[in-house]
Parts: C-alpha cells; sequence; structure tokens
C-alpha cells in the first residue's frame, strides 16, 4: 500500500472531522444555550461551514486518492482497518460528489431555519407557520434523492441509504410486515391486561426537576458514561452528539410531573454516547472510528434505555437510591415500578410510547416518508394523514399538531428515511441481547448487582470498537451468527408482557 498516499488521505478525512465537530458544536449550541436572536447568524454559520465541509468531501484530488488506494487494495490487506477505512471514504465519496454545493448549502440553511421554526410552531400548535419550511426541505430531499438514487431502487431507498448504509425500504417493509403481524396481538392483548391495573404511579405526584438531574447523572456514570469524556444538558428533544473523540453530548428533558421521562431519555442517549465512547478514538473521523450505522446505534439506545432500564434487575439495584434522589418514589415496590414502566398503552408521542407500540408509531412514519419522497403526498396533507394512521395502527388520534405531525424534530432537521432504523433497532437489540445472555450467563442477576460493565465490555468488544469497517447488516451478522429477524424481539415482549 502507498504509505504517503494512505497518510495524506486520513490526514484530509481528518480534517473534515475537525469541520464537523465544529458546526456539530454549532448545533449542539442552537439546541441548548444559544440566545433566541441569534439565530439568524448561526444558520449563516451552519450553511457557510456545509460548504466547506462539502467542498473538502467532494476534493478531486482526494478522490482520485482513494481510487487509487482501493485498486492497490490485495487480498492480503483487504481485511485490514486501513482497507475499511478507504472503502468506507471512497463510498461517501462517490456519493457526496454526486451532489451538487449550492443543493448542500440549501439543505443546510433550510433545516437550520426548519428547526428554529418548528420550536415555535410546535410550542403554538401552528403547523401553517412550520408549513412553508417542511416544504422546501421536502423539495430539497426529493431533490437529494433523486440524485443518489440508482438503478432498481426508489428515492426513499437512496435517503434510507445514508443512515442504514446497503438496506431499502422493500427489505424494511418485509421485516416491519413480519414483526407487525405478531406485534399487533401481543399489544392488543397487553392493552386488555392493562384496564384491571391500577393508575399510574406518577399521578398528582411531585419529582423536582433538580432531584431528576442528580440522579440521571448518577445513573449515567453507574452504567459507563464517561463524564470525562462528556456532558449531560437539556432540550427540547432529546439527542446524543459527538463533537470529537472525546467529546460526547447527551440531552434529554425533565419533567415535574414524571420520574421517567427524563431518566428515561438519559438512558437512551447514554446508550447513544456509551457507543460513540467505545469506538476507537485514534480513528476518529475515520470510518473504522465511526458507529456503523444509525439502526446500530439505536439498538445501543433502545438496548440500555429498555432492555437493561426497565428490567426487573435493574430497578432491585436502582430503587433505594431512586427513593432518596425521589422522595416520591418512598413505599413503592420494584415489581410496581417496572410494571409502570411497562405499561402497553395506546399512546400518542414516539418517544415515550411503551416498547410494544414504540414500533407502530415507526410503522406510520415510515409509510408516510415513502409517500412523501417516492409517491405525491403533499406536506399541506401530512397533519389529517397522520391522523387517520394514528387512528388506524394505534387506535387513537391527536387533537393538536404538537402532539401529532410536529412532535419529532427529524422532519424539520432534514432527517427524512431516519425513523426505520429505530425499529431495526430494536430488533438488533433483543438479537444482541440473547447473545450476549448465551455468551455472559444470566444478566438480570448482574444488573440487580449494579454490574453493567460486562455488558459494556461486550459490547465495546463485538460493536463498538468494530466501527464501521463492515456494513451494518454484515456487522450484525457476525456478531449474533444470524441475519435481521424479528423473533428475538417478539419473543422478548412475550416474555416481558404476557408470561405473568
Ligand atoms: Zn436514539
Amino acid at each position: 500500500m502507498n504509505t504517503d498516499l494512505l497518510n495524506s488521505v486520513i490526514e484530509h478525512a481528518k480534517e473534515i472531522s475537525v469541520l464537523s465537530g465544529t458546526m456539530a458544536l454549532l448545533e449542539w449550541d442552537q439546541h441548548t444555550y444559544m440566545p433566541e436572536r441569534a439565530g439568524e447568524f448561526r444558520s449563516q454559520q451552519i450553511t457557510w461551514l456545509s460548504g466547506l465541509i462539502h467542498q473538502r468531501h467532494t476534493n478531486p484530488v482526494y478522490g482520485e486518492s482513494l481510487r487509487e488506494l482501493q485498486r492497490g487494495l490485495d487480498e492480503q490487506s483487504a481485511c485490514s482497518p486501513e482497507a475499511a477505512n478507504i472503502r468506507g471514504l471512497l463510498r461517501d465519496y462517490e456519493k457526496n460528489v454526486q451532489l451538487p454545493e449550492s443543493l448542500v448549502k440549501a439543505t443546510a440553511l433550510a433545516t437550520s431555519i426548519g428547526q428554529q421554526v418548528w420550536v415555535e410552531a410546535k410550542a403554538k400548535d401552528d403547523f401553517a407557520m412550520f408549513k412553508p419550511c417542511l416544504e422546501e426541505i421536502v423539495r430539497l430531499r426529493r431533490e437529494e434523492a433523486s440524485i443518489l438514487q440508482t438503478p432498481g431502487r426508489t428515492k426513499y431507498d437512496s435517503l434510507i441509504d445514508q443512515y442504514e448504509e446497503g438496506a431499502d425500504s422493500e427489505q424494511i417493509r418485509v421485516v416491519f410486515e413480519a414483526l407487525r403481524r405478531d406485534l399487533v396481538p401481543i399489544v392488543r392483548e397487553s392493552i386488555a391486561r392493562e384496564k384491571a391495573r391500577p393508575t399510574k404511579l406518577s399521578l398528582g405526584k411531585a419529582f423536582p426537576i433538580e432531584s431528576q438531574r442528580r440522579l440521571s447523572q448518577w445513573v449515567a456514570q453507574k452504567i459507563g458514561f464517561d463524564f470525562e469524556r462528556g456532558r449531560l444538558d437539556e432540550t427540547e428533544h432529546p439527542f446524543c452528539t459527538t463533537l470529537g473523540p472525546h467529546d460526547h453530548r447527551i440531552l434529554t428533558r425533565y419533567f415535574e410531573d414524571s420520574y421517567s421521562s427524563g431518566l428515561y431519555g438519559v438512558l437512551h442517549e447514554a446508550g447513544h454516547g456509551l457507543y460513540e465512547q467505545g469506538t476507537p478514538a485514534d480513528m476518529h473521523g475515520l470510518p473504522a472510528g465511526s458507529a456503523a450505522s444509525l439502526g446500530v446505534h439505536e439498538s445501543q439506545s433502545r438496548l440500555w434505555e429498555n432492555m437493561v432500564g426497565r428490567s426487573v434487575g435493574f430497578w432491585k439495584w436502582l430503587l433505594p437510591t431512586a427513593q432518596t434522589y425521589l422522595p416520591a418514589l418512598a413505599g413503592l415496590s420494584v415489581e410496581q415500578i417496572v410494571s409502570d414502566l411497562n405499561r402497553v398503552e395506546q399512546s400518542l408521542i414516539r418517544i415515550e410510547a411503551d416498547e410494544a407500540t414504540y414500533n407502530l408509531h415507526i410503522f406510520v412514519r415510515f409509510e408516510i416518508e415513502k409517500e412523501l419522497i417516492d409517491g405525491d403526498l403533499k406536506v399541506s396533507d401530512l397533519p389529517e394523514l397522520w391522523r387517520s394512521r394514528y387512528q388506524e395502527y394505534l387506535g387513537i388520534a391527536p387533537d393538536t399538531d404538537t402532539m401529532g405531525v410536529m412532535q419529532d424534530v427529524h422532519w424539520s432537521a432534514g432527517l427524512i428515511g431516519y425513523f426505520p432504523t429505530y425499529t431495526l433497532g430494536n430488533l438488533y437489540a433483543a438479537q444482541l441481547m440473547e447473545t450476549a445472555t448465551r455468551q455472559l450467563g444470566d444478566l438480570d442477576t448482574m444488573f440487580a448487582q449494579g454490574e453493567f460493565g460486562p455488558l459494556l465490555d461486550w459490547l465495546k468488544t463485538n460493536v463498538h470498537t468494530k466501527g464501521r469497517s463492515m456494513l451494518p447488516h454484515e456487522l450484525m451478522l457476525q456478531v449474533n451468527g444470524a441475519p435481521l429477524d424479528a423473533k428475538p424481539f417478539l419473543s422478548y415482549l412475550q416474555r416481558k408482557l404476557l408470561s405473568k
């Protein structure tokens, strides 16, 4: 391998990650502490930086160097981390080079403004205010999708591919359909059982936000999130972002009347953060130092949030501490809390949904996105279509757009094609937990002792440190010895919800 050429390519890719990290910092600040009137200039900054990053991504000399290195890969070097970097960077280059800088900058501007307008429109329940922004974003993303579309694949597929490389809407539809067939009866029976249960534990109680903050930080640290390399802050819509090899930010929001909303936001985002902290820091900015895909990312967040965080073992460990931080939990048993946290119900808000109905929320979005990109669905028809699909899938429809089509930040940020990765993540997580249990033994007993290290180390070894050295479905196949399958998730739900 031509070492000088390889070094120049790596240096170039690392420079891109310096710029991307800077942009991520500007975006993080926009979602946290930025003063209201700073928004317009912030959008200019982000637009300009995105153009600069795009120029770097599509530099012809860089592209030619990557092609030359790829040609020089022989059988011996094909499995090395260097080869994985070259292949991944070249794939990125080939996609980026098709997109005009004007389109990239227009999208950056539209989504930066879009997110600011979304916050206000959501607060005022004013879809008409958000509509022109979303129309522009959808127009730009459709344009991008047509440019990236390859033969035999739809436009929407090319957007999905940006989040879950190698996946397409038809494969996803087939998996989702298999899942839906067996999931709907589980949901129906679980909801029927709910009717006999007491009302929500948090009803009428107050959970001081400052105490929730301290408890959540403590929990994140105990499951292994490294606060010397990260921070926990607050925002409208929880997320996790990486600003550098040793700088991972997680964000949540707290409500005084809920002990679980803020905490489970933290567990979810800390799951993402643990993944990022587990990727090889010396490879930061390169495929070998990046996450495999968003589906794999969601497998990590959903695993810590649900499969760990809503387990009996976890609450055996946490309850005594939680009661000292939140005295309103006094007198409750582990069984009561776990049952409360795993309540299955028809609900309107995806991020608050239980594990079973959660996927129904995703199916709605997946179908709508496909119609929006591959079909001729109009943005103006979204609120009504949303209500009718919710009625069909969840048997309940929102009265307001704040509780409906405007609840998620994603579309305002241009993230179309992202939603299916949440359900992929749920399925991957269940497969990973089955494999981990087979290899490590009973995890619930470990959680009850506050021992999260064995699971985290296992995930680090098998998932985190692998980076993006292979396609997501190849990585999952390697770890689990089986392709993507809904069955482990379905039997997990059966065991958890219907076995008692
Ligand atoms: Zn997530």
